[in-house]
């Protein structure tokens, strides 16, 4: 019979995720804060222990699912932490979006106890983590990527080995950068062609058909009515959050500051950002971007 797995974080994406363990055969023992998300996912048959340094004494793999990086720092190193009581050959992998030198520093403090610590961001909203498609972008030591794999393969559709420690994340926030660049370059130029007339639809269509097709053109369209099924046609409710979009920018800006790396359209698109979370749309679906562009106009 399979070892237990630990898993924190029982969030939007933690749940689903830690579902497909318990699926696969996994005996799931997990914590959080919200004792709301706990309950629920214990009636799924899991066991709830009080913090994340309980979890590490009775399990040798345990997932981490958290929301930025104060919340991973907390969780591994706090009083209540994991390596307070992690057992040595221990594997942890954090599959929350941080900052990669958070992850770097994170790897330290397990190797130091004799544990292995990986970093394994997703990409893929909460309905590919119910259906277990996510991609996991897998940063640490290769030798312990199998063993890693054996786990993230019940949860996703994709495990890929970017690099040591951290590039899992560089690769997480690299592609997030350029999906929020092309949110808001496909709002503002669905905006500007039904300013010019255009039926919505139509010019959806034929950008798809074009050379101004992108993911958000054609899977997840902001413009309310253009297509079903995405957070546009349910006023931007569900989906991903606008303030977790800022918080993966404000990674792209850091690490391009730190390496003197220019990313004109990335550091707007962090404003952009930024200032919709100022405006009231940080829990909104980050496409709400054309709502915002909409409610900006001169009239
Ligand atoms: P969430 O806020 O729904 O869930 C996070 C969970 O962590 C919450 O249940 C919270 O109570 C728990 N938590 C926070 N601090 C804790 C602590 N100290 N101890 C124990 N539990 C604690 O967030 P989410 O949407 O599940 O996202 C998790 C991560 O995945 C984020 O880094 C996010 O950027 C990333 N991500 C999200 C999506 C998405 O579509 N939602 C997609 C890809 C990646």
């Amino acid at each position: 019979s399979k070892t237990p797995v630990g898993f924190i974080g029982l969030g939007n994406m933690g749940t689903p995720m830690a579902r497909n363990l318990l699926k696969h055969g996994y005996p799931v023992i997990a914590t959080d804060v919200f004792p709301e998300s706990c309950k629920e996912f214990q009636d799924s048959g899991a066991q709830i222990l009080d913090c994340p340094a309980e979890v590490a004494d009775k399990a040798d793999r345990i997932i981490t699912m958290l929301p930025s990086s104060p919340n991973v720092i907390e969780v591994y190193t706090g009083p209540n932490g994991i390596l307070k009581k992690v057992k040595k050959g221990t594997l942890l992998i954090d599959s929350s979006t941080i900052d990669p030198a958070v992850s770097k520093e994170m790897a330290v403090a397990a190797e130091k106890m004799g544990a292995v610590f990986m970093d394994a961001p997703v990409s893929g909203g909460v309905g590919a983590a119910s259906l277990a498609k996510l991609t996991f972008m897998v940063g640490g030591v290769e030798e312990e990527f199998n063993a890693a794999q054996e786990l993230l393969t019940c949860m996703g559709a994709n495990v890929v080995y970017c690099g040591q420690v951290g590039s899992g994340q560089a690769a997480k926030i690299c592609n997030n950068m350029l999906l929020a660049i092309g949110m808001i370059g496909t709002a503002e130029t669905m905006n500007l062609g039904i300013r010019l007339g255009l039926d919505p639809k139509l010019l959806a269509k034929i950008l798809n058909m074009s050379s101004g097709r992108c993911w958000s053109s054609d899977k997840y369209n902001p413009v309310p009515g253009v297509m079903e099924g995405v957070p546009s046609a349910n006023n931007y409710q569900g989906g991903f959050g606008t303030k977790l979009m800022a918080k993966d920018l404000g990674f792209a800006q850091n690490t391009a500051t730190s390496t003197r790396t220019p990313i004109p359209l990335g550091s707007l698109a962090h404003q952009i950002y930024r200032t919709m979370c100022a405006h009231g749309y940080s829990n909104k679906d980050f496409s709400s971007v054309f709502q915002f562009l909409r409610e900006e106009e001169v009239q």
